[in-house]
């Protein structure tokens, strides 16, 4: 149960006053949807409101706070003129200019004869010293309000900076002091506030260098979302762990079978990472592995055969995919493997309805399965197995820590193994996996050849499309790929489908197929098996091809809007060609102008093929936060820490988890409370359920 202090940080923002039905999708947009999300959101600048001169004193293109007598309000004759009111001190006077303005509320909010202060931007304007739009107009007992550095947050459509400000204001009264999670020695050497003075600090600065994200209460914050993770990474890691594993041994018998079957040896870090994985199922600790592998270096022969191991040893094993196109592709490379190994396997997804369904949970209650492969569909309670010994999930980074969990939970101990083609570097491994164990694919299938990838322009098109038409004669098959945006969805559709009516005049009516998101799940697959087996020669796509799609046959690969892909996105699509023996080529097609950073994605591009490298480079160029931020990634969203700033202490805070779950596995000290709060506040709690008493 999340902790009573913490209730009023999971309200809605709509129970803040001030957020209505409006501005609410807005702020969740930029925020969340909590209030304590709003606390998360600090400012990145701010407003020096301290200048507090005479109108006399008041200097052009610097902020003033200035206390003034109300003048006469000149209300324009027309709307396109500003309504301007005088104000006055015994220096000067000072003209306020509103555009657009509602006189109404002028008068309301600066009656004549009243003193009030103004804080703005001064201009001096045809002799006259002005401030068009005062940011700030109060009276003068609320003048403190005012005086001081006003911090600026990043804004989106739809909310402005004095709107937000007060928003966030808000927020953080409903914040209070609580028990102190950190090690005390630690904190008082470290020099940082407590965590509420921390967080009012960092909303609140007294200097500009408040606002740097090295500065104490900054980095008290992000140390304690660090911890928050490592230690609940730690918890979920050791749960796994700790439900003493069984020791699964298989004779081997079946494997042997499987890998007569394969038309190709397998390659040197394939033999490796299997046997560490088999040595990782055979010990009496719960496997949870990582099995990391550029795209195309062939994981899923590695997770069947380790699939294996479990049938072997009496049990089922599970394959899960984060789409059904995948699933199903899984089961087409799988299935004549399982024949030939005499093993019954199948497949369950979302649209397995009715008596195939039922027909399916039976066999896997029965044990009549042996193998299944699906999609989330798995996860649902109905879905019970005879015994359930391991599961290997595929590009996990669809999957959330609670559906690994779920599904480990579907039989006893159940062996893990995770697939990825994400390359996460080191510093980034550790944040979203904690130190899993991993086995890398470092090597390619033998027989591959290096991609010829080319840069071009746009208006080359024409001439790409004349020449594929030799290479679609001599079989080639291709990949044409439209990026497809959620802001610009309808136009990119729209392009996607006159691409493909253009490319069938040029190729021939029956030999173009298209896929997009919005296509049925029947439909999507149903393009998809016609390019497999080489009914339809040319595949225009939108991304959606994106997630391991394995097409040997396919050599060719047109991305059009290639400047507006990222690096890794480019690299997991160009990886769906030169999966064969033959040779393979991928033209990036860009549109004029190319920025600066597009054109050097595509420099990188055509230069390496090495998924690490890559990442690197992305990383350079993006920077580690914006890699962090990114959802797709899988990688867990930090809203405070910036590794590339706070990168040691994500070191000290992976030790310092440690430290805690061993001195106080169950959380039960007091710094062992104070940290349970922790975890709720960062919304970590999924790692509670791992405590005996959560
Ligand atoms: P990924 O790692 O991207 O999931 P896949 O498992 O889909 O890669 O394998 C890509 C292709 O490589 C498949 O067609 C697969 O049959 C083939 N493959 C896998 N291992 C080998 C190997 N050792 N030698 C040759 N081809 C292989
Ligand atoms: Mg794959």
């Amino acid at each position: 149960m999340r902790p009573e202090v913490l209730f009023p940080l999971f309200k809605t923002q709509s129970t803040l006053k001030g957020v209505g039905p409006k501005l609410e999708p807005h702020l969740e947009r930029l925020t969340g949807t909590h209030v304590v999300d709003l606390l998360w959101h600090l400012p990145t600048g701010s407003v020096d409101r301290t200048f507090q001169p005479k109108i006399s004193e008041a200097v052009s293109g610097i902020v003033a706070t200035i206390t003034v007598r109300i003048g006469q309000h000149m209300v324009p004759s027309n709307r396109r003129r500003p309504y301007r009111i005088m104000c006055h001190d015994d220096t000067g006077t000072l003209v306020l200019t509103f555009f657009h303005a509602h006189g109404d509320y002028l008068q309301r909010t600066l009656p004549e004869g009243e003193l009030r202060v103004v804080s703005g931007l001064i201009e001096h304007y045809n002799d006259e010293i002005q401030m068009s739009h005062p940011d700030h107009m109060v009276k003068v007992e609320d003048i403190d309000d005012i005086l001081r550095l006003e911090p600026l947050y990043p804004l989106t459509h739809g909310v402005s900076q004095k709107v937000l400000g007060k928003v966030i204001r808000a927020s953080l009264d409903e914040t209070k002091d609580l028990a102190e999670w950190l090690e005390p020695n630690y904190l008082k050497e470290q020099k940082w506030p407590a965590w509420h003075k921390a967080l009012l600090a960092a909303h609140n600065p007294i200097e500009a260098k408040d606002l740097d994200p090295a500065s104490p209460a900054h980095v008290r914050l992000a140390y304690d979302e660090l911890l928050a993770n490592q230690l609940a990474l730690g918890l979920v890691r050791r749960g796994m762990r700790r439900a003493k594993g069984i020791p699964t041994k298989g004779d081997g018998k079946l494997r042997q079978k499987v890998i007569d079957a394969l038309p190709f040896t397998l390659t040197k870090s394939q033999e490796t990472s299997l046997s560490e994985i088999i040595a990782d199922m055979a010990s009496d600790l719960r496997m949870l592995r990582l099995l990391q592998g550029d795209v195309g270096s062939g994981k899923t022969i590695v997770a069947l055969l380790a699939a294996l191991v479990a049938v072997e040893a009496g049990g089922q094993a599970v394959m899960m995919a984060p789409t059904e196109i995948l699933a199903r592709q899984h089961l087409k490379t799988i299935e004549p493997l399982c024949q030939a190994a005499g093993l019954n396997c199948a497949i369950l997804t979302g649209r397995d309805k009715g008596k195939a369904r039922a027909g399916i949970l039976e066999g896997l209650k029965s044990g009549g399965i042996h193998l299944i492969v699906g999609t989330h569909a798995l996860f649902q309670s109905e879905v019970e197995f005879k015994d359930l010994k391991m599961a290997v999930v595929d590009e996990q980074h669809k999957f959330g820590v609670h559906q690994r969990l779920e599904l480990s939970r579907k039989g006893q101990a159940v062996d893990v193994l995770v697939m990825t083609a994400t390359p996460i570097p080191r510093t980034l491994m550790l944040t979203a996996y904690g130190d899993m164990d991993v086995s890398r694919l470092l090597d390619k299938p033998a027989g591959r050849q290096p991609i010829d990838t080319r840069v071009l322009p746009s208006t080359k098109l024409a001439s790409v499309a004349e020449r594929l038409t030799t290479k679609l004669d001599a079989g080639a098959r291709v990949y044409w790929v439209c990026p497809l945006i959620e802001e610009s969805e309808k136009l990119d559709l729209a392009a996607a489908e006159d691409r493909a009516r253009q490319l069938k005049t040029m190729f021939g009516e029956d030999n173009v197929g298209l896929v997009h998101g919005r296509l049925k799940a029947k439909e999507k697959d149903q393009v998809m098996e016609d390019f497999k087996a080489g009914h339809i020669s040319v595949l225009v796509a939108t991304t959606v091809i994106e997630v391991g799609v394995d097409v040997p046959e396919a050599t060719i690969m047109v991305i059009e809007h290639s400047e507006r892909f990222g690096l890794a996105q480019l690299h997991q699509l160009r990886g769906r060609i030169g999966r064969g023996t033959g040779a393979s080529t991928c033209l990036l097609v860009y549109q004029m102008p190319l920025g600066e950073v597009a054109g050097k994605r595509l420099k990188i591009m055509r230069e390496t093929e090495d998924g690490f490298v890559i990442a690197e480079e992305d990383l350079k160029l993006r920077g580690a936060g914006e890699l962090l931020g990114t959802r797709q990634s899988g990688l867990p969203e930090f809203r405070i820490a910036d590794l590339e700033i706070h990168k040691e202490l994500l070191a000290v805070a992976t030790d310092d988890a440690k430290m805690i779950l061993s001195n106080d596995p169950e959380l039960q000290t007091e710094r062992g409370k104070a940290l349970r709060t922790l975890l709720y506040l960062f919304e970590r709690d999924a790692a509670i359920k791992f405590l005996r008493s959560g």
